[in-house]
């Protein structure tokens, strides 16, 4: 899952950037309203964390015109603490959820899970469930049929972006776009190694191969 990061306080987006990859996002992160305005229109983030207020252009306006181009991209919008006019602003201009700040890195992750979730269409419950295999997110960890599997940071992104799009054939390509950030080397054959990984912790079958196509989660029989 690879997020945008709209923050111009750096020391608050430092924190966030860090807690954010810890938890097996892939972070872009821009100061200024116009750089995200346009990162958002152009490059396909699973979500955005956005401050209402950027310079440049503020958090409402590129929320406002995200929507005007039927951009659909979830957004979670930081608002000011005690600014009940910010929230119901960002709401109205299409914002998905908010976060009064300050807030605690545990809502803020969990918020974003959520709206991941809700936006995938998947259960917003504790632990991931889907074609037989349970993801604990906080955990990193996978299990299948009672039996659990560690996994490595890498390997948790890629699974965790296979299990909320189940069934779905994932080329190599758009995989890369949701598990690097911009300044990232892409390389299929990491994909590839990474693909064999998790099919040898969790079964040959549990992903397929479409040549040419790409990957589908099938899942646990
Ligand atoms: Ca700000």
């Amino acid at each position: 899952m690879r997020l945008l990061l709209a923050e111009d306080n750096v020391a608050l987006a430092d924190e966030l950037c860090a807690l954010l990859r810890g938890a097996g996002y892939v972070v872009d992160w821009r100061a200024d309203g116009r750089d995200v305005a346009e990162l958002g229109a152009v490059e396909p983030y699973d979500l955005c964390v956005l401050d209402l207020g950027l310079p440049g252009v503020s958090g409402l306006q590129i929320l406002r015109k995200w929507r005007e181009q039927h951009n659909r991209l979830p957004v979670l919008v930081l608002t000011a603490r005690g600014s009940w006019t910010e929230r119901v602003e960002g709401l109205r201009a299409g914002a998905d959820d908010y976060l009064p700040k300050p807030f605690h890195h545990d809502e803020l992750l969990l918020r974003i899970q959520a709206l991941l979730r809700r936006s995938h269409g998947a259960q917003p419950s504790a632990v991931l469930s889907v074609v037989g295999l349970e993801l604990d997110e906080q955990a990193q960890r996978v299990s299948r049929n009672g039996e659990s599997f560690e996994l490595s940071a890498s390997e948790f992104r890629l699974l965790r972006y296979f299990m909320l799009h189940p069934g779905q054939v994932l080329s190599k390509s758009r995989l890369a776009d949701h598990l690097y950030d911009y300044e990232a080397e892409r390389d299929s054959n990491v994909l590839e190694v990474l693909v064999n990984h998790l099919r040898r912790k969790l079964g040959r079958e549990v992903i397929e191969t479409r040549r040419g196509q790409g990957y589908v989660l099938r899942g646990a029989a």
